[in-house]
């Protein structure tokens, strides 16, 4: 743990928050213990186990249990005739999986999954490969998190990413946080709050859950706190608003910052379009719609709209309780409406923040791993390396699902991640990939989409981010991009779980041997020595110039941002400004409850530690609904008792059983649940529009009283 992200250690499997330069002694979190533990677990998956164990008695257990089995060893094939995997030899599975994809009619119907754990050398090439086989079918996990924010942000900014850095933490007067949990999912993120709150930084939070997090923090660095028990109260104003109801808060919030007058008008003036059209549409607003909607009153948006009005420089920060909606783009662009209505972007203290989930999400996508690749980027590929890239956009997660389903795609690679459950739609999810004649996991320990699988299917144990990295002329490190686009280095410092266990970047390399025997890549040389990865990444990618010598400072170095130079390459070259109404064309469904899928504290995205949630007062439970008393007793109810989910959808209903029902301060009509247990009820075309993240923090369900009975509280 006192290597984890330091300059000469690795960099955390758990979320992209970024690490302080210089590093504290203790630069990680309970969260990155668990995330490290996980990985270094001595527990070993070895072939005597999947000799005892067999798909269907594995899928027979919960995913706690499947993450607690240990680390897989060697690569494993699955063998139909005994429901068991059996081991393979690499050159044999490569082998499979280059004749299974050289025997496609089309490189269009092999479909390549990305998880954001995957480090930036290991994406470069993996992309480079997909495309020399000739496809852009690259979902990655970015499109069931923060594609939204990249949608948004690209069109009225001109770049998909935060511009704010740890330093306008130290800077901001005003912090407000949208649909976040930094307590659990970026939990040092409550260590730049501390801080900020405690120079008299107002933070003003937006959740419709309580989470003590956000609420009030003992630092666990902190000998005073630790010592004596005191805390700091970390949001001076906490406001929850019905689930979906942030876009109504914004354009609330707006109608006062215009009706009062208090915008930038010169920043306006000299760097953004739209200004008329977004008061139009603010000004017709109706307070009642507003309060409605937002689920909080016209006083409480007022306060929020004074603190913002008071403040000379302020950072908006978001999660997935923002962008996984059917309307996200237009509620993140109303955030950036808002920020640009004060001139709160490039200036200390100022900016959008959207905070990613995984740790390298945000490289990934600065590497190319992206189902929609620009021109300019395809052209600077190309050139570099001697080949015409294909054009045609691919698929990204949802479109993937649908094209297995069909039939469409019957090939599918999964670099990392846990794709059979952290989708939505899950038995849809499920019956799509045992369509497919091959599915290949690249993974670190036992999950759920190894039981979930295609007729051929392949797991291939890979390096975790703490091992060390062997390579043709030494030892490797990576490198990795956190949320405020700082890139830096991380190399393992510890002896790999298995003798067997490859790099992502080494098996990208065979993989791209196996099946491009005519390419003039050289994959070899570039897996012998990751510098020569990041010296082509240098010549195709803006940003990187000198990427070896720069990652080799302390600390590495800061992506470029326009923003920060208050340049906005848009379309038009300024800053956009864009309108939306309060209300659309699309009426809610009438179910009577809108549920919103969560993680608890002892989970990682679908990795699940643990089953308790301390801080929500869950112990043992992982199959709990979050609900308000008023409705418990509206519905005859009492927490404890068990009830089954049923999501209401145009094409029928989805239901789960068997979920507690635990008392909590959420607004009426609003239920909170874990996923990946629920998100069997989110439907596969239920998506954030523009942007095609599933709604999972939108879902229109009833409940009914489940035959399991009461469980004990
Ligand atoms: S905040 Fe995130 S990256 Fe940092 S130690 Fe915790 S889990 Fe790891």
């Amino acid at each position: 743990m006192l290597q984890t992200n330091q300059d000469r250690g690795f960099d955390c499997p758990g979320c992209a928050w970024p690490d302080r330069n210089p590093n504290s002694t203790f630069e990680f979190c309970e969260n990155g213990v668990k995330a490290v533990a996980a990985e270094a677990t001595a527990k070993r998956l070895t072939r005597d186990f999947f000799a005892a164990h067999s798909v269907a008695s594995m899928a027979a257990q919960d995913d706690f249990w499947l993450e607690a089995q240990g680390r897989l060893t060697e690569p494993m094939r699955y063998d139909s005739a005994s429901d068991h995997y059996i081991p393979i030899n690499w050159d044999d599975a490569f082998a499979l999986i280059a004749q299974q994809l050289r025997a496609l009619d089309s490189p269009d119907r092999a479909v390549f999954y990305t998880s954001g754990r995957t480090s930036n050398e290991a994406a470069f090439l993996y992309q480079l490969f997909i495309r020399e086989f000739g496809t852009n079918n690259l979902p990655d996990c970015s499109n069931l998190c923060h594609e939204a924010s990249g949608v948004a942000l690209i069109e009225q900014i001109g770049n998909g990413k935060g511009s704010v850095t740890l330093e306008d933490f130290e800077q901001a007067e005003a912090i407000f946080v949208f649909g976040q949990n930094p307590g659990t999912n970026h939990p040092r993120m409550l260590g730049e709050l501390r801080a900020a709150a405690k120079r008299g930084c107002r933070i003003v939070v937006f959740n419709p859950l309580r989470e003590r997090g956000l609420e009030r923090f003992v630092h666990p660095q902190s000998p005073a706190d630790m010592l004596l028990g005191t805390h700091t109260k970390i949001a001076t104003h906490y406001f929850q608003p019905r689930i979906g109801g942030d876009l109504a808060v914004l354009i609330g919030i707006a109608k006062i910052v215009i009706e009062r007058a208090a915008l930038d008008d010169a920043f306006i003036a000299q760097y953004c379009d739209g200004f008329d059209a977004v008061c139009a549409t603010v000004h017709s607003a109706d307070w009642r719609e507003i309060q409605c909607d937002s689920g909080l009153t016209q006083a409480e948006i007022a306060d929020a709209a004074q603190i913002y009005i008071d403040s000379k420089a302020t950072i908006f920060c978001w999660g997935m309780g923002i962008t996984q909606h059917r309307r996200s783009v237009a509620t993140i662009q109303m955030l950036m409406n808002l920020l640009l209505l004060r001139g709160n972007i490039g200036k200390p203290g100022a900016g959008p923040c959207p905070v990613r989930g995984h740790s390298n999400v945000q490289g990934d996508r600065t590497m190319g791993i992206c189902e929609k690749p620009t021109p300019t980027f395809l052209d600077r590929l190309g050139t570099e390396f001697g080949f015409d890239p294909p054009r045609q956009p691919g698929f990204d997660v949802v479109a993937a699902i649908e094209a297995m389903e069909s039939g469409a795609a019957g090939v599918f690679f999964a670099m990392g991640g846990n794709f059979a459950a952290a989708t939505p739609d899950t038995s849809r999810t499920a019956a799509a990939l045992r369509r497919c004649d091959l599915t290949v996991q690249v993974s670190t320990k036992l999950n759920r989409s190894h039981l979930v699988h295609g007729r051929e299917a392949l797991i291939m144990p890979c390096l975790g981010r703490s091992e060390f990295d062997e390579q043709a002329e030494g030892r490797q490190a990576v490198t990795v991009e956190d949320s405020m686009s700082m890139v830096h280095l991380s190399a393992g410092i510890r002896a790999p779980a298995s003798g067997q266990l490859l790099s992502e970047p080494m098996i990208v390399a065979r993989l791209a041997l196996a099946t491009l025997p005519t390419s003039t890549t050289p994959w070899r040389d570039l897996v012998a020595n990751y510098d020569r990865i990041r010296e082509r990444i240098a010549r195709v990618i803006p940003g990187f110039i000198d990427f070896n010598a720069r990652v080799r400072h302390p600390g590495g170095f800061h992506l470029p941002h326009p923003g920060r130079e208050r340049q906005f390459p848009s379309v038009s070259g300024r800053a956009l400004l864009i309108a939306h109404p309060l209300r659309d064309a699309v009426t809610d469904s009438a179910a009577p409850f809108r549920l919103m899928t969560v993680r608890s504290h002892d989970q990682y995205n679908t990795t699940v530690y643990g089953l308790d949630d301390r801080y929500r007062g869950v112990r043992g439970l992982r199959r709990v609904v979050f609900i308000h008393r008023d409705d418990l007793a509206l519905l005859g109810f009492a927490a404890g008792e068990c009830v089954d989910l049923h999501s209401c959808w145009h094409d029928g209903e989805r239901s789960v059983s068997g979920f507690t029902l635990v008392e909590y301060d959420i607004p009426r009509g609003n239920l909170a649940s874990y996923f990946p247990e629920t998100n069997a009820l989110v439907p596969l075309d239920s998506v954030a529009e523009r942007a095609g993240t599933p709604t999972s923090k939108s879902i229109a369900v009833r409940l009914t009283r489940s035959a399991a009975g009461t469980r004990p509280s």
